[in-house]
């Protein structure tokens, strides 16, 4: 390589890296969004869940071939990035296959994992490819997935399609040119899934091998930098926050729903209780959440960590009935409020003030309402996504700041209030049917 292709190569390294840090610094930003939410409980469970839920998969296994297919990207992923290590120390002093002269025959074992899972992901995505586009699995089919998330999904499979290939081709031209004694190429003795490539390219001059492998070499460095960008505009960026949000994942039991401190204090109160220690109680700026500054960070990671892959929507009873809800939708339109609100502030605009929110503006009140609490869809969700936490919240907001739940609801919370029971009689006339029963025996 020439002075002037490594001056390329590390302005690319340099330029990639700036992007990326300001778009890792713009995401931060949008998740501080929310208020802060102490979960730093349990550590050892937390450790044991991120390892089993983010990197053992655990909750993918409910399907075994997509989880099988998922499984081989997530590895190809994670080791064929140790080469980009060999590519980048290629690309920065001008050498060539820096490794091989110090790994000897283990090159070449290494350089047949990666081709094995370069082959591996290029199966995969395709088998992807055909289940989105053409047997059209529903959950992936679905209105929410139209226009840009149903592009970023293709593409980055087409992305990886063409990585994949630009590897077995360098391997392919790279072997046929050591075969022929081309200086600063080596052979490395039996490539097991580009060598049947090499009839492709045997008729080829040396120039036009050496352009190939070169075009190749630098079509993939080239692809995997403006892939670490892209991932963090896409969905694809649970692949970095799967493992944060399954450390910060609620470990509190199913169904338990988190009470507001300054309500419970006024109910205890109200019932004879106790609950009044003394202190004044604490100023209640808002109950529930009207906008994402209204939810907690982890809410807003959560929307961030989303992959789109809708087995919540899947499993919700609410969106198989027919309603409109669907807890997939609730954590992109979270996700799309917090980068619109995100740069505006950015820019210097009115961010939270702009006349819009979460509620109303992205999530209608039909959408919440259809909830039934019932938690498939913080079941089913692979990375321990809580959609139904941030319903509630909205839920809460238009119950108790805007007293617009549905009439019946609202008589409901009246016969709570009143009668300590969701019936309008109180509860020591609840057993009395067991009383006559009593009676008859
Ligand atoms: S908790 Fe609500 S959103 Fe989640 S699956 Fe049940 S009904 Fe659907
Ligand atoms: S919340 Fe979880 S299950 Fe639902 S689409 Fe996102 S990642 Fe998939």
């Amino acid at each position: 390589m020439s002075i002037l292709t490594t001056v390329f190569f590390l302005a690319l390294l340099v330029t990639s890296g700036v992007v990326l840090f300001r778009r890792i610094k713009f995401i931060r930003t949008a998740i501080l969004l929310g208020k802060p939410e102490p979960r730093n409980d349990q550590k050892p469970t937390r450790w044991k869940t991120m390892g089993l839920i983010a990197f053992g998969q655990q909750k993918m296994f409910k399907r075994i071939l997509p989880a099988f297919l998922h499984l081989l990207i997530y590895v190809a992923f994670i080791i064929i990035n140790l080469e980009v290590l060999e590519f980048v120390i290629d690309g920065l002093t001008g050498s060539h296959r820096f490794f091989a002269p110090f790994l000897g025959s283990f090159y070449t074992i290494a350089m047949n994992i990666f081709e094995f899972l370069a082959f591996a992901t290029l199966v995969s995505c395709v088998a992807f490819l055909v289940r989105r586009n053409i047997t059209k699995v529903p959950r992936l089919s679905m209105n929410e997935l139209k226009g840009w998330p149903a592009l970023d999904a293709n593409l980055i499979l087409i992305i990886e399609i063409v990585l994949m290939l630009a590897i077995l081709t360098m391997n392919a031209t790279d072997q046929i040119l050591a075969q022929r004694g081309v200086d600063g190429y080596r052979e490395l003795g039996g490539l097991l899934f580009s060598t049947p490539l090499q009839p492709l390219f045997q008729g080829m001059g040396e120039t036009a091998l050496i352009l190939t492998e070169r075009t190749a070499w630098w079509f993939h460095i080239i692809g995997i930098l403006a892939f670490a960008v892209y991932v963090t505009y896409s969905k694809h960026l649970h692949i970095f926050l799967a493992f944060p949000n399954t450390w910060y994942s609620n470990l509190q039991p199913k169904g338990k729903m988190k009470n507001m401190d300054e309500v419970t204090r006024e109910v205890n109160l109200m019932l004879g209780l106790g609950g009044d220690n003394g202190n004044e109680p604490s100023e209640v700026s808002r109950f529930g959440a009207k906008d994402v500054n209204d939810l907690n960070w982890i809410n807003l990671m959560n929307a961030f960590a989303c992959t789109e892959c809708g087995r919540c929507t899947a499993e919700c009873p609410a969106n198989i009935t027919g309603k409109k809800l669907s807890p997939r939708k609730i954590m992109m339109d979270t996700r799309d409020r917090a980068e619109e609100v995100t740069k505006s502030l950015l820019a210097g605009g009115p961010g939270l003030e702009d006349g819009k929110s979460l509620l109303g503006d992205y999530i209608t009140k039909e959408e919440i309402n259809a909830c039934t609490t019932c938690n498939a869809c913080v079941e089913a969700c692979p990375v321990n996504i809580d959609p139904l936490s941030i319903i509630l919240e909205l839920r809460r907001y238009t119950s108790m700041e805007e007293n617009s739940s549905p009439a019946q609801w609202n008589n409901m919370f009246q016969n709570i209030e009143t009668s300590f029971s969701p019936w309008k009689f109180a509860p020591t006339d609840r057993f009395r049917w067991a009383d006559e029963l009593k009676k008859k025996s």
